[in-house]
């Protein structure tokens, strides 16, 4: 580490906890976030100022006036851009350090898989179950260790699937593929933008004890905040040995 970096991330270096070693793998890095939105903008800010060394953002929507009440990456001066611009021209400011992968794109299933063959970390912060399956894919496919969260109205989500732990449940043992799940939006539910953030950070502070291998992660537990009453809840739940996605693979029928 240069004398500026010791300066820098001199207060995560004071941790015992994480000291010069967790701080130096956390440079070494590489971090793929899956939408530049409520939940990607604390993540991706949090991911930045702590020196990840590679931040890959994907998303393919631009920044919008009805985005800036909670997606706090993006500013009103950049309305009409694309969020991953707005998000990485933040960033920059904060730590240009930081090596900023951009992805402007609505990706499908293999360029999912591509992207999260070349990280350590996945952070999902996408609004709907069809790309929060394929991520969930990619990551049993490539053993990548998911950190998933969701929020809507005053209610939020986080849960780590630690796919490098051979018996660590995936996203679809707890919600699995093809069950009665709506997708519920922001756009039509409404959302309290404070949710977003403590969301999107607890995603953040998950995915970087992960990088620098600290503490105690929320690999088979579903931490569930209501922030209309301030209470917070977990969940266990374990691997499903009949899950389609993670489970052994099927017999071919005879
Ligand atoms: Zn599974």
């Amino acid at each position: 580490m240069t004398d500026d970096q010791l300066l820098r991330y001199s207060r995560h270096i004071l941790l015992p906890e994480l000291g010069i070693e967790g701080q130096e793998r956390l440079l070494a890095s590489r971090a793929l976030l899956m939408g530049a939105g409520g939940l990607g903008s604390p993540a991706a800010l949090y991911l930045a100022s702590a020196g990840v060394g590679r931040i890959t953002i994907c998303d393919g929507d631009a920044v919008d006036l009805t985005n800036l009440q909670r997606q706090i990456v993006h500013r009103t001066e950049s309305i009409g851009q694309p969020k991953v611009d707005s998000a990485r021209a933040t960033l920059r400011s904060i730590n240009p350090q930081v090596e900023i992968v951009t992805v402007p794109e609505r990706v499908g299933e293999s360029r999912i898989a591509e992207l999260t063959a070349g990280v350590d970390v996945v952070l999902d912060g996408t609004d709907n179950f069809e790309t929060r399956h394929a991520v969930n894919r990619a990551c049993v496919r490539h053993r990548k260790p998911l950190v998933s969260g969701a929020a809507i109205r005053f209610d939020g989500q986080i849960a780590v699937f630690d796919m490098r732990q051979p018996d660590a449940p995936c996203y679809a043992c707890l919600f699995p593929e093809g069950a009665d799940q709506e997708d519920v939006r922001c756009a039509v539910m409404g959302v309290f933008a404070p949710i977003t953030g403590i969301v999107g950070t607890i995603q953040a502070a998950e995915a970087l004890k992960l990088l620098a291998g600290t503490g105690e992660g929320l690999t088979g537990r579903l931490l569930l905040i209501d922030a209309l009453t301030m209470q917070l809840r977990t969940i266990k739940f374990r691997k499903d040995p009949a899950c389609a996605v993670c489970g052994p693979p099927r017999q071919p029928r005879a």
